[in-house]
């Protein structure tokens, strides 16, 4: 019973550390389309376009995902 709980310890604590890290990587790496609302790829220059609404975007004006 005590293994059983340490596994469902150590298994909590590997979910919660990977949710912390995509968080962060998502909030770098990802933003929302100013149009659409579909998640897309993060300008980091210049412009994208989104592959659902097929508008341009540039630098986000909503960055929260
Ligand atoms: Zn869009």
């Amino acid at each position: 019973m005590e293994l059983d709980l340490a596994l469902l310890v150590v298994g909590g604590v590997v979910v919660l550390a990977a949710l912390v890290v995509g968080g962060f990587w998502a909030r770098r790496e990802l933003q929302l389309c100013p149009h659409c609302a579909w998640v897309v790829r993060r300008v980091k220059k210049g412009w994208l376009r989104c592959p659902r609404c097929k508008k341009q975007y540039g630098k986000p004006a909503r960055v929260r995902p």
